[in-house]
């Protein structure tokens, strides 16, 4: 889901019955649609069986298919647009293997810059990935996330709001359009802002 475009993955050796994922992850598309590659076979059985009328993917498939393109409802026509472009933009980028490249440099700028900040990564580094970092939470009285969250959105960074370890961490992505240089910027606001909640 969160890693297609931007990990390679050999669908046909991993014996993949669907692949979902969003056009606005690491394809770097606008929000407005999902997309599935399916086993056909599989697919074939699931004529029917959908408990929502617009969410059938199988009669998606078959007017598709049978309608050259055509979507049921209403085309996401900006949306789909914006994906033509943006498959565009990740071929001349040097297709997933260069984002992928990149997307790794960012999470070891990040990693660093906030190991020189105090923070500790959730993972090993062998265990991390290049889309999103959980780091622990500092171990102090004061630490506020909400203030934190804010404070960091007030200089244009918005991580991620929640959690989703049973530990005390707070996650930050690197996906999209975004550059080492970026990543720089979001470490000085970061030393910037725990200066100014008083977390140094
Ligand atoms: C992004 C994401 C979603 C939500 O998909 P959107 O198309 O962005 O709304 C759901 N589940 C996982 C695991 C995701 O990474």
């Amino acid at each position: 889901m969160s890693s297609f475009g931007g990990v390679p993955l050999d669908v046909a050796s991993m014996g993949v019955d669907y692949l979902i994922s969003s056009a606005n992850k690491c394809i770097q598309g606008v929000p407005g649609f999902g997309f599935v590659i399916a086993r056909r076979e599989i697919l074939e059985h699931t004529r029917g069986q959908a408990r929502s009328l617009s969410l059938d993917l199988f009669d998606q498939w078959q007017t598709m298919e049978t309608h050259p393109g055509k979507w049921r409802f209403t085309s996401p026509t900006h949306v789909v647009r914006a994906f033509a472009q943006a498959l565009g933009e990740l071929a001349v980028e040097g297709g997933i293997p260069a984002r992928h490249k990149r997307y790794g440099d960012n999470q070891r700028i990040l990693v660093a810059g906030m190991r020189d900040l105090g923070f500790a990564p959730l993972l090993p580094a062998a265990l991390q990935s290049p889309i999103i970092t959980a780091f622990h939470s500092p171990d102090r009285p004061t630490w506020d996330f909400k203030r934190f969250y804010a404070a960091l959105k007030e200089k244009g960074f918005v991580i991620y709001p929640g959690k989703v370890t049973q530990c005390e961490t707070f996650r930050i992505g690197n996906i999209g359009d975004v550059q080492a240089g970026d990543m720089h910027r979001l470490l000085e606001a970061m030393a910037a802002v725990l200066h100014e909640i008083g977390i140094e």
